[in-house]
C-alpha cells in the first residue's frame, strides 16, 4: 500500500511520511489486544488508576510537543492545541479518578441478594477524526482503559502524529504493551476491520454521518456495540432581551473556531427579528477583529482548513453565497477560507441545512420564540446549541424544546469531560464524558446469590 504523505495545512509542505497500515497489520494488533486484556482487567482498580494517572501526567509533561505537532498536522492555532493538550491531561486524570467509582449496585429482591458488575467489554475499536485529533483520542482512550478494556486507536489517516505520539507516551509512563495501540490506516479497510473483526467487542466513532451509518449497519451482523458522534448544524438562539454585546462578543467563537471544522459549530444563527440589525452590526465588528493567519502565532484566532480537498468542499458551499461579511485570508499556499456571514429567509438553501465544516455563519432571523423552536427543531441534526436571553423561565422553556443533547445558556461552551455530550437524532448515538460514557465501555453483568 503507497505511503501516506502529510502537509502542514498552512503551507502546504509535506511534513511526514509514513506506511498505511494493512488488514492484516489491524488483525495482528486486534490479536495483541486480546492477548494483553486478560492481565489489564486484572489490574487492581487503585493500580490501573495509577497508571491512568501517570499517562496523564506525561501527556502534561509533553503539552508543548503535542500541540505544535497538532498545529503542523492539522492547522488549528496554537492556543487551541495547548488548549486541547491540556484538556487530554485532564480528561485522562478525569478517567483515572472514575476508575474507582464506577460502582454495582444490589437489589433488594425475595430470597437472596442480587448485585450488578460492570464488565470490561474486551477489545474496543476507538475511531477518530481529524478535527480535534488528540482531544478526541483521549475522550475514548480515558473511559476504554479505566473500564478494563484494551483499546486500538484508528486516528483519521490525514492527522494521525499527535495520536501516535499518545501511544508512545502511554507506553512510557507505565501501561502495558498491546493496551492500548495506535494504527494508521485508510478508514475504508484499516477501519473497517475494526467494524468486521469478531474479537472487536464495540466501535465508538467520531465522525460523518455518513460514514457513522455505514458503521451502524456493519456493527449490526455482530450485535456490536456501537456508540457514535456524528455532525450537526446547531443553532445559536438570540432573543432580543439577550445581552447582545454579549451574545455578539461570544458568536464567533461558536462558529469560526477551528475553522469550523467543529461538530459543536453553531453555524445556524438565529436571531429575533426587532435586533437583527443590531446584532448583526456587532456579530460583523466582532468577527472582523478574528486573526486568520499563521497557526503558529499566539495571537491567531484562525487558520486554514485542513486539507486542499476540504477547502474545495466548503467552497462549494460557499462560492457564490450572498455574504454581508466575508473577511480577510492569506491567498496561499495554504488551504485558506475567509470567515462568511450571510443572512436566510428560511431554512431552505442548503448551507442552512447541511453541515459545511468551515467558517460559514447563517444567519436566520425569527419572529417569536414558538418561530424560534420550530427552525431550531428543523434539522436532522441535534448535538449542540445556545440561548442567548435575560427571561430565566424562557431560557428553561426553550432548553427543554430544542432537539440537541448539549446546550448552554448565555454561553458557548459544549464540551466539558465531566459532563455528558453528544447528540440527538441523526447526530449521534450514545454519551460520551462524565460516568455516563462508562455504560458504553462496559456490560451490566446482573447475578443473583439464593441465601435460603
Ligand atoms: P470526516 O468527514 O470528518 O473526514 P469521516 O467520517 O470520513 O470524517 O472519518 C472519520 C474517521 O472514520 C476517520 O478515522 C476515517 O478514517 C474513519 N472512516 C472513514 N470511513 C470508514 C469506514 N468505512 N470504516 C471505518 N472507519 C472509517
Amino acid at each position: 500500500m503507497s505511503n501516506l504523505i502529510l502537509r502542514n495545512p498552512a503551507t502546504e509542505d509535506v511534513i511526514a511520511e509514513l506506511p498505511h497500515a494493512t488488514v492484516e497489520e489491524m488483525d495482528a494488533a486486534i490479536a495483541k489486544a486480546a492477548a494483553a486484556g486478560e492481565a489489564w482487567r486484572r489490574v487492581t482498580p487503585v493500580d490501573r488508576t495509577r497508571l491512568l494517572r501517570r499517562f496523564a501526567d506525561t501527556v502534561g509533561a509533553h503539552a508543548e510537543e503535542l500541540a505544535e505537532l497538532e498545529t503542523r498536522n492539522m492547522g488549528m492555532p496554537i492556543g487551541s492545541a495547548r488548549w486541547c493538550a491540556n484538556a487530554v491531561a485532564d480528561t485522562l486524570h478525569y478517567f483515572a479518578g472514575a476508575v474507582e467509582k464506577h460502582t454495582g449496585s444490589t437489589i433488594p429482591v425475595a430470597g437472596g441478594v442480587d448485585m450488578t458488575f460492570h464488565e470490561p467489554l474486551g477489545v474496543v475499536g476507538l475511531i477518530t477524526p481529524w478535527n480535534f485529533p488528540m482531544l478526541m483520542a483521549s475522550w475514548k482512550v480515558g473511559p476504554a482503559l479505566a473500564a478494563g478494556n484494551t483499546a486500538i486507536l484508528k486516528p483519521a489517516e490525514i492527522t494521525p502524529l499527535t495520536s501516535l505520539r499518545l501511544g508512545e507516551l502511554a507506553l512510557e509512563a507505565g501501561i502495558p504493551e498491546g493496551v492500548l495501540q495506535v494504527v494508521v490506516g485508510p478508514g475504508s479497510s484499516t477501519g473497517w476491520r475494526l467494524v468486521e473483526h469478531p474479537l472487536v467487542r464495540k466501535v465508538a466513532f467520531t465522525g460523518s454521518t455518513a460514514v457513522g451509518k455505514r458503521l451502524m449497519q456493519g456493527c449490526a451482523e455482530q450485535i456490536k456495540r456501537l456508540t457514535l458522534e456524528l455532525g450537526g448544524k446547531s443553532a445559536n438562539i438570540v432573543f432580543a432581551d439577550a445581552d447582545l454585546d454579549r451574545a455578539a462578543a461570544a458568536a464567533p467563537g461558536a462558529v469560526f473556531d477551528n475553522s469550523g471544522q467543529d461538530c459543536c459549530s453553531r453555524s445556524r444563527v438565529l436571531v429575533q427579528r426587532s435586533v437583527l440589525d443590531e446584532f448583526l452590526e456587532k456579530f460583523i465588528a466582532a468577527s472582523a477583529a478574528w486573526k486568520v493567519g499563521d497557526p503558529m502565532h499566539p495571537d491567531t484566532a484562525m487558520g486554514p482548513l485542513v486539507t486542499a480537498n476540504h477547502l474545495a468542499a466548503v467552497r462549494r458551499y460557499s462560492d457564490g453565497l450572498d455574504t454581508v461579511f466575508t473577511g480577510e485570508a492569506p491567498s496561499g499556499p495554504g488551504y485558506w477560507h475567509p470567515i462568511m456571514i450571510a443572512v436566510a429567509d428560511d431554512m431552505e438553501p442548503a448551507v442552512c441545512r447541511e453541515e459545511i465544516f468551515g467558517p460559514v455563519a447563517m444567519v436566520i432571523p425569527f419572529d417569536d420564540e414558538a418561530d424560534a423552536i420550530r427552525i431550531c427543531n428543523d434539522s436532522e441534526y441535534g448535538l449542540s446549541g445556545s440561548v442567548w436571553t435575560r427571561d430565566g423561565s424562557r431560557a428553561l422553556r426553550v432548553v427543554r424544546a430544542m432537539e440537541a443533547g448539549t446546550i448552554s445558556v448565555n454561553s458557548n461552551s459544549s464540551v466539558r469531560y465531566s459532563t455528558p455530550f453528544g447528540g440527538f437524532k441523526q447526530s449521534g448515538l450514545g454519551r460520551e464524558h462524565s460516568m455516563h460514557v462508562l455504560d458504553h465501555y462496559t456490560e451490566l453483568k446482573n447475578v443473583f446469590i439464593a441465601t435460603e
